[in-house]
């Protein structure tokens, strides 16, 4: 989606002044990237109108940077269109917090409650799983599995029914003073009565503060149907999209909350405890528009690395400083962030690089050719010579040509760096813009 949406944006600019026909052709491109990201015809159709109608408006056209303008608008629609602000986990005014997860089967129900428990943890509450998905014998040993390492108690009672699972785990929280209590419930290939009666009868006999649906964004339109169907049926209160790391298209996060009306809570970036991030509707904007997610990205490296060291580095990416010093920096922070295709994908531009430029294994070879360098080369990369590239793939144990392909990639790096430092500020606190 932002592929398509880049490209539409960059005719746009292209042409400086702008009028009526060139708007209406850019929304053109527009809703046919939103079809083609399977977002819902109707959501795609008001969507456009919604836009075009701010854009026509006069001063836009007559801004001095119309383009821009338009792609601001675009931008506060799409955030609009996700819901506007983030929204987190409710507390009742007597805990314990009841959340329970629901949702079809290979969702994500049970990855996702670990998750959840985990950042509950962190933030210094008692979490405690409990096993209401009876129908897979797997599925209780999984949910003990990931609740260990979340370092989180699993409450189970075998196959009991899940509406006595459900009171049980309850009567056991208040004793043991747990404040959350998170339900794995089980799933189905498709929704059916019987899913949806067991739902309902846990639903009304525990009261849950957050009745949470998972659901996998790969899916897309499919996604959006199942919430429809979930929340008329049960009545939901937000939903986890899963599995958006592997998710290009965008499409299930943007209609969700314009079919449903009900928001996303968090999002699901992979198959590892952290991977669970809160959701924040105008930073999916900006993911999607292609501007990255410097923000999300920062706060990740805060929480690696110290507050200085990530407004360094904002700071060198602002000024287009960046050398192969704070490239080697980088790596060794990206190492503690997830993976290097995770990080860049947040970087503006960094959704252009194929993951087959990014061999985690080649990032110890880069390194070694990194290290191989003198200081003044890895500042000023534009006087490694053919007789300092022998030197360096001599003392990193590497080829001519891997340094080489290094210098490319990193020449490339600065080129995308420069495209978004030189754009102009853009909203409240944020550096990037696109
Ligand atoms: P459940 O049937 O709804 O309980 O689904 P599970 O929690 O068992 O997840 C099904 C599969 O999806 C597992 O293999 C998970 O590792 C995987 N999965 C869940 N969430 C994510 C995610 O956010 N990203 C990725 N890449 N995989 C996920
Ligand atoms: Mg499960």
């Amino acid at each position: 989606l932002s592929d398509k949406l880049s490209a539409a944006f960059k005719r746009l600019r292209a042409k400086g002044k702008l009028s009526e026909s060139d708007i209406k052709e850019a929304m053109r491109e527009v809703r046919l990237a939103l079809l083609e990201a399977d977002v819902s015809y109707k959501v795609a159709k008001d969507f456009v109108a919604q836009v075009s109608e701010k854009a026509i408006g006069a001063q836009v056209l007559e801004s001095l940077t119309p383009a821009q303008q338009v792609i601001k608008i675009v931008n506060e629609e799409l955030t609009a269109l996700m819901g506007v602000s983030e929204v987190r986990l409710k507390s009742p005014k007597r805990p314990p917090a009841v959340v329970m997860m629901c949702g079809l089967q290979g969702a994500g129900k049970t990855t996702h409650s670990a998750k959840l428990a985990n950042m509950l943890k962190k933030q210094g509450h008692r979490p405690l799983l409990v096993a209401c998905d009876i129908y897979r014998p797997a599925a209780i040993e999984q949910l003990k599995v990931v609740g260990a390492k979340a370092n989180t108690p699993v409450f189970e009672m075998g196959t009991a029914s899940p509406v006595q699972i459900a009171k049980k785990a309850l009567a056991h929280a208040r004793d043991y003073g747990n404040d959350y209590v998170i339900l794995d419930t089980a799933g189905r290939l498709h929704i059916d009565e019987q899913l949806m009666g067991e739902l309902k009868d846990i639903k009304s006999t525990v009261e849950p503060s957050d009745i949470l649906l998972v659901v996998d964004s790969m899916t897309g339109q499919d996604a959006v149907n199942v919430a429809k169907s979930f929340d008329d049926a049960l009545g939901i209160d937000g939903v986890i999209l899963t599995k958006l790391d592997g998710d290009t298209r965008g499409g299930a996060a943007l209609s969700v909350r314009a079919v449903t009306g009900k928001p996303i809570k968090f999002v699901g970036m992979g198959e590892k405890l952290d991977d669970l991030e809160p959701f924040y509707p105008d930073r999916m904007a900006s993911r999607i528009l292609g501007m990255g997610d410097v923000l999300t990205l920062i706060e990740k490296a805060q929480t690696e690395v110290s507050q200085k060291d990530a407004e360094k580095m904002a700071e060198k990416l602002k000024k287009n400083s960046f050398d192969l010093n704070d490239l080697l920096d980088q790596m060794k922070q990206v190492k503690n962030m997830g993976s290097l295709q995770q990080v860049l994908s947040m970087l503006p531009g960094g959704n252009q690089i194929s993951p087959d430029d990014i061999d985690e294994r080649r990032l110890a070879r880069i390194e070694a050719i990194i290290h191989s360098m003198t200081a003044k080369e890895r500042e000023k990369p534009a006087i490694i010579n053919p007789s300092r590239k022998r030197r360096i793939a001599a003392g990193s144990g590497t080829t001519v040509q891997d340094v080489n392909m290094l210098l490319r990639q990193f020449e490339q790096m600065q080129k995308l760096v420069k495209q978004f430092s030189h754009a102009p500020k853009h909203g409240k606190g944020r550096f990037g813009g696109m």
